[in-house]
């Protein structure tokens, strides 16, 4: 017996979506189709069209708040694909790529951003209906995931932030000026209190030197 599209994604979380015929031959199916070629977005902009005409559909709420989830699952696996920004190198040497930090931490903004879009949805979801366990499971899952981001990215942020203000933003090479923002530099710490911050190619000089 085939199944239905939105009984599919129904049955992966569990969840019991309620849609009428309607709202499933506009909004659902064609969504769906956009999905199964991996365009969350575009599967996203149809289920929002469907809640503008069903502010109050259920299946279409649930499908808002999965599609943003699938949108963060993206962006995230698209990062972790990425090499890391900021990478300890040893003996207390950290690089740091300030242009892909800056870059990292905007991605991650727009992940928390959709989650957060994908919680508002599941939260009118159990409004209307706040014995749904399973709902309530979901919401607590992507609760996780955002409470997980939100530390990496704080993590990020302290670190991108709080080390320039001790290294000052002086190379310890060429002695010129440092733009964290845009540049890949290198700390080093040399005593407990003392850090170094050296562009990375004087560091790099500075290691064919010895
Ligand atoms: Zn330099």
């Amino acid at each position: 017996m085939e199944r239905s599209p939105l009984a599919a994604t129904a049955g992966a979380f569990n969840v019991p979506l309620k849609c009428t015929p309607e709202e499933t031959k506009h909004f659902v199916e064609p969504a769906m189709k956009e999905a199964e070629g991996s365009n969350f977005t575009g599967a996203l902009e149809v289920v929002n069209d469907g809640l503008n005409a069903h502010p109050a559909s259920e299946g279409l709420l649930f499908l808002r708040s999965y599609f943003c989830y699938k949108i963060a699952d993206s962006i995230s696996n698209e990062l972790s694909a990425l090499p890391q920004p900021i990478q300890p190198l040893g003996e207390g040497v950290l690089m740091v790529d300030g242009a892909m930090t800056n870059q990292m931490l905007g991605r991650f903004q727009e992940i928390v951003k959709v989650l957060g879009d994908a919680e508002e949805a599941i939260n009118e979801i159990l409004q209307v209906n706040p014995h749904n366990n399973e709902v309530t499971a979901f919401r607590a899952y992507i609760d996780s995931k955002l409470q997980k981001l939100g530390h990496e990215s704080e993590n990020m942020r302290m670190t991108f932030t709080n080390t320039p203000n001790i290294a000052g933003s002086f190379c310890v090479g060429c002695r010129k000026n440092i733009s964290f923002d845009t540049q890949t530099v290198v700390f080093r710490k040399t005593s407990s209190t003392q850090l170094e911050v050296w562009h990375l190619p004087c560091f790099k000089q500075l290691g064919n030197k010895n």
